[in-house]
């Protein structure tokens, strides 16, 4: 579903990733750990070029994605057109949920398939609903986002994704600015899309979700991978004293 080729990203002199890939087959879940500024982020945001990777190749479905290098090198896609297409199947969730404030529920979940996928007010609307039920949003269709909990607005955010029809999605640390109550809502929604076999790539430092959820679990550390593995493995037996480290902090 995902190859990911030796992606470099560089800022200015810094090479804050140095080299990551990956593979994600169909259904597969992986979780992204690592301590703050080790690049997670920059790597997820490579992947739908939020940033444009200095170096490295992505393939989606067996097709690379093409590039062409802008003045300063970096790598953008060869076309608006090819990053529009690329956007829309690889959806993206972020820890501050991002929703468009001066729109209901709905009207965040139709505008996008409306305007990339030219679909039909009806069959937007149905289809939105239909996600609504599905994250346990039905009742809030109507409401503007500052009027809802952050479990919902970003149990919201889940379903603006999923109306895209991605086939991968990207979560930047999605739950990490909820209060703790409301953490377990979207970890179990997010449960929910692993068992409906998405393709997800998450980045998190809920550590007992990742074991439980993923299907195999990277550790990165100063842009690379320091660790990968099934996350029974990973985090029962880390082989790495960084990754040993992290974990004593983290679980
Ligand atoms: P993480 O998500 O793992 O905390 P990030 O990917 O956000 O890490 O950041 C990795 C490193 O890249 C950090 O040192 C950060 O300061 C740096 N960085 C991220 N974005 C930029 C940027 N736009 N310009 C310069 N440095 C950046
Ligand atoms: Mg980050």
């Amino acid at each position: 579903m995902l190859a990911v080729e030796d992606i470099h990203k560089r800022f200015g002199e810094t090479e804050v990733l140095r080299g990551i890939s990956l593979t994600a087959q169909t259904g597969d879940v992986i979780a992204i750990l690592g301590s703050s500024g080790s690049g997670k982020s920059t790597f997820l945001r490579c992947l739908n070029f939020l940033e444009s990777p200095s170096a490295g190749r992505i393939h989606l479905h067996g097709e690379e994605i093409r590039t062409r290098p802008d003045r300063e090198g970096s790598l953008r896609p060869a076309s608006h057109g090819q990053l529009t297409r690329l956007r829309a199947r690889v959806g993206m969730v972020f820890q501050q949920f991002n929703l468009w404030p001066h729109m209901t529920v709905l009207a965040n979940l139709i505008e996008a398939p409306r305007r990339v996928h030219g679909m039909g007010k009806a069959e937007a609307t149905e289809k939105a609903e239909a996600l609504l039920e599905k994250v346990g949003l039905a009742d809030r269709r109507d409401y503007y986002p500052a009027h809802l909990s952050g479990g919902q607005q970003q149990r919201a955010a889940i379903a603006r994704t999923l109306a895209m029809d991605p086939e991968v999605i990207l979560f930047d640390e999605p739950t990490s600015a909820l209060d703790p109550e409301l953490v377990g809502e979207v970890l179990g929604v997010m449960a929910s899309l692993a068992e409906e076999g998405r393709t997800m790539l998450i980045v998190t430092h809920e550590m007992g979700f990742a074991r439980d959820v993923s299907t195999r679990t990277l550790f990165l550390h100063e842009g690379r991978v320091e660790e990968e593995g099934a996350p029974e493995a990973l985090f029962s037996n880390p082989q790495s004293d960084r990754l040993r480290k992290f974990l004593s902090r983290h679980l």
